[in-house]
């Protein structure tokens, strides 16, 4: 076979890249696990008792540190780090755009001439990156552009193993001199806090005396797709956009539904167990693995744990799937759309509460009172997102996730709840002041209105809802695949604590009339039922008709990133933030500009990078192809007098189509080019965002239309892009 592109050769050596090596782990998981972790094994080890006493209770119970030990802390953490093999020490960090950011600094210090490695505790505990080049939305220009950042004791330090030695990981927090936070986990763990001080408010009304504070939960689950990395290579849209620009849709693509749950390739378990046994050393409890829908798409996800660990973990997971995805030959795809045509990838948030006795309060309990606490629980989670389901969508807004949300893969912009039938039922009867009709067993007396009791169900499941009960926690499920799940958990988290505080006034009111607390609390909880009504619905989130029917709801429908950023900066959302003390004015709009200024720098790199693959790549190709028919047709012409016009109809046809073809992609350049041109002369930022939306997004589409023609109609071995049928099937 004539070999002729680049794209072909890389295809004929794949079949010999299949080889696996085979490396049994003798460590068990439990021997691996948090080897990399300055957990409570190692401070234990490498710290005297008392001050590992103390750093243990400051940890476990949430607080701040104690700056007595912090030389201690530091000088074990730097041991126990060496002993390792580490060199160099990090304050690792969530920036507002990108995932993380860490700068290296060597523990190596000068003294008195001598040379030694040293780690002082005010270098643990503080750390002063050059913040300048670090987006600030504008917040830093009215004061001064520095920023420092700071431990965050309650995530675990941990080990990054490099090539040639490791890198010690100071989880941390990032805030300007004027104490305004400039990245995204200060607002969370502000946000565990409104949420801790709200939710004990009603744990104490309920009689509870021994709870100091309530934790938010969180387990991401987190999907991915897995190429081959020659086909990464060779595509430019993927490397700088995260996905294809253009790609012909395959003669099969996803509609055999032959993958999901489907059994996992050898290459791909080999990835996947090393990535696992990379987590494990890292403290993170992967716990499942599975096919998704889309071919060569996948899922992990980990045990839960508290939100700002959780959040830290899911960095962790795209960060070392990436590494080892390319240590294995692979690409991983993160992006929510990497393939039109084929399902998008999403996050999973499992959110939920529990005290500090371990109690999950989103668990139905199996007495009355706890029963009635967990409806409390229920119903203030059903309000928050009625009352805010607007800065919910904000909270997942992106240019990739506006590719996927209601493509019928994922929930619709419109933020709803999933509760199941059997919850559905008892929040229906108290709404009615009906006493439900069951078997004898199932109720439970409330005093005045008899109830259900309300028993775990896992089985109700609702797939397509954006917000699911699902038994024991809430599932919001529209985060988008590269995204952090920390602005999400922070709106949630914050108009929780919202709900919880007017609930709690609710019922100390009504208790100061009545002393029947379970009589006081359904009462209150029945009003907030009805209120908060239009945001349940158990359908098909996908359908035609629910979209119809949200809109009768006045339930929020903000299909596009441009304008559903704004609900960040209504005066609502605005309110709650700062009632509930996560963001303040000035860190709100920095934010804001910071989010539509990342979308409309990713949708100009987009336009940016199809520009440069249509003109050095799929132009050439076609104009070469054009010239050959060219050729071909004006030969056939000389020999008219033996070769008929009616016989190479077909090759005038193709010349004329391939023509045609180049014309129309040269002017949809050319409008995608002056729409760009267009939008650069607005100035108002939301404004700007908005035009991208409508005009920009719809332009980049058009722009691919004639590209993915081409792709259809052009010789195979000439085209240059991987095609959708290598890059998802041949592995
Ligand atoms: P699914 O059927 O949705 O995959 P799983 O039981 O596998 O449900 O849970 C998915 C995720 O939910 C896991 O990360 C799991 O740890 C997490 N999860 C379970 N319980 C809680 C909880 N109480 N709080 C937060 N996350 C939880
Ligand atoms: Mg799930």
């Amino acid at each position: 076979m004539k070999v002729k592109s680049v794209r072909q050769e890389v295809l004929l050596n794949l079949a010999t890249n299949g080889k696996i090596d085979r490396e049994i782990p003798t460590n068990s998981v439990t021997h691996q696990f948090g080897v990399n972790t300055f957990d409570e094994k190692a401070m234990r080890e490498f710290l005297p008792i008392e001050d590992y006493r103390k750093l243990r209770d400051t940890i476990r119970k949430g607080e701040k540190l104690d700056m007595s030990i912090s030389n201690t802390v530091a000088h074990a953490m730097k041991e126990w780090a060496i002993s390792k093999g580490v060199t160099h020490f990090t304050h690792w960090f969530q920036p507002q755009t990108g995932a993380t950011a860490e700068k290296h600094d060597s523990f190596l210090e000068v003294d008195d001439g001598n040379v030694l490695e040293r780690f002082r505790g005010s270098k643990l505990v503080q750390g002063e990156p050059d913040a300048s080049s670090f987006p600030s939305g504008g917040s830093r220009t009215t004061f001064e552009a520095r920023g420092y950042t700071m431990w965050d004791p309650s995530s675990p330090a941990f080990i990054i193993e490099g090539p040639r030695g490791g890198i010690l990981c100071i989880p941390s927090v990032f805030i300007s001199y004027t104490g305004e936070a400039l990245d995204k986990k200060t607002p969370l763990l502000r946000s565990m806090d409104a949420i801790s001080k709200s939710a004990m408010k009603i744990l104490r009304i309920f009689g509870n005396t021994s709870a100091t504070r309530v934790i938010t939960t969180i387990g991401t689950e987190q999907e991915y797709f897995l190429i081959d990395k020659t086909y990464y290579n060779l595509r430019s849209d993927l490397q700088i956009t995260g996905r294809t620009l253009q790609g012909a849709a395959p003669p099969k693509g996803q509609q055999l539904d032959d993958h999901y749950f489907g059994s996992i390739k050898e290459r791909v378990l080999a990835f996947m167990q090393d990535s696992e046994s990379e987590l494990y050393k890292l403290g993170v409890p992967a716990k499942t693995r599975h096919n998704e829908v889309a071919p060569h798409q996948y899922e992990i996800a980990p045990i839960f744990a508290e939100a700002n660990v959780g959040a830290d973990r899911n960095h962790l997971i795209m960060e070392v799937l990436k590494k080892v995805a390319n240590r294995h030959g692979l690409a991983l795809l993160l992006h929510e759309k990497p393939f039109e045509g084929v399902n998008g990838s999403g996050k999973h948030n499992n959110w939920s509460l529990a005290d500090s006795d371990g109690n999950n309060l989103l668990d139905p309990g199996k007495t009355p009172e706890q029963n009635l606490q967990f409806l409390v629980f229920l119903v203030a989670t059903l309000r928050a997102v009625y009352q805010h389901a607007d800065l919910l969508r904000m909270s997942i807004a992106s240019a990739g996730n506006d590719h996927r949300l209601g493509a019928n893969e994922a929930p619709p912009a419109i933020v709803s709840v999933f509760l199941g039938q059997r919850l559905t039922q008892i929040l229906d009867n108290i709404k009615k002041g009906k006493q439900t009709k069951a078997a004898e067993d199932y109720i439970i007396n409330l005093g005045i209105s008899k109830l259900p009791s309300i028993l775990r169900d896992n089985t109700d499941r609702n797939r397509t809802s954006p917000f699911a009960f699902t038994g024991e926690k809430f599932e919001f499920r529209a985060i988008g695949s590269s995204s952090s799940v920390s602005l999400a958990n922070t709106v949630l988290n914050a108009a929780v604590a919202d709900s919880l505080d007017v609930i709690a006034a609710d019922i100390k009111k009504g208790l100061k009339k009545s002393k029947k607390l379970n009589e006081v609390v359904l009462s209150v909880i029945k009003n907030h039922i009805i209120e908060a009504e239009p945001i349940r619905f158990e359908g098909n989130n996908y359908s035609k008709e629910w979209e119809k029917e949200a809109e009768k709801r006045k339930l929020p429908n903000i299909k596009k990133t441009g304008y559903a950023l704004d609900a960040l900066v209504s005066p609502k959302n605005c309110k709650l933030l700062i009632r509930q003390s996560v963001l303040n004015q000035t860190e709100i709009e920095s934010r804001y500009n910071t989010k539509i200024e990342q979308y409309i720098t990713s949708l100009e790199i987009e336009a940016e990078t199809f520009r440069d693959l249509a003109n050095t790549k799929i132009l050439p190709t076609a104009i070469s192809y054009q010239g050959q028919l060219l050729d071909t047709v004006k030969k056939l012409r000389d020999v008219e007098d033996i070769i008929s016009a009616d016989s190479y109809q077909g090759e005038v046809q193709l010349l004329q189509e391939v023509t045609s073809k180049i014309q129309d992609l040269n002017e949809k350049l050319t409008d995608l080019s002056a729409k760009i041109e267009k939008a650069e002369e607005i100035e108002d930022l939301p404004k700007k965002a908005k035009f991208f939306s409508d005009k920009i997004v719809e332009a980049l589409q058009a722009v691919r239309v004639p590209a993915d023609a081409l792709e259809t109609i052009l010789p195979d071995s000439d085209w240059p892009l991987p095609k959708y049928s290598e890059m998802l099937f041949i592995m």
